[in-house]
């Protein structure tokens, strides 16, 4: 089953880091201030509680955090069960929740590799997701 892939709220903050995934880039606001790397995309820093960032593109590759295997979802996904919601921690540093596709879902595990894929919305962007690193 494929999941779906509902367009994102796009709003000034986060528009650079929606329009990078249109051109399959993962892009990340790095604060021009203190240097963080922060999620989720905005253009203010929570670490330091400045304003101004530039926007790095990350490598999309990262490690499983967490995950939980859903079997039913709702609304959008009623019919994508089962699917992973999980948290992946970037190479860069942050954790951003996302999905994991394409994975054996038993053996996913914590601490695996994966890579990123987007999924297009449609829309004009993709849904930054990730797959395990074979
Ligand atoms: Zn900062």
């Amino acid at each position: 089953m494929t999941l779906p892939a509902p367009a994102p709220i796009v709003n000034p903050e986060n528009k650079p880091f929606w329009d990078g995934t249109a051109q399959g880039k993962l892009l990340l606001p790095k604060c021009q201030n203190c240097g963080s790397i922060n999620w989720y995309p905005k253009v203010f820093c929570p670490e330091c509680g400045k304003f101004g960032v530039d926007w790095i593109e990350a490598a999309g590759t990262g490690t499983v955090y967490t995950f939980a295997i859903t079997r039913r979802g709702a609304g959008n996904y009623a019919q994508a069960g089962p699917y992973v919601l999980a948290y992946v921690e970037l190479d860069e540093g942050p954790r951003i929740m996302t999905n994991i596709v394409d994975a054996d879902l038993e053996k996913l595990a914590i601490g695996d590799k994966v890579t990123v894929v987007f999924h297009d919305t449609g829309e004009g962007n993709a849904l930054p997701r990730f797959k395990p690193v074979s």
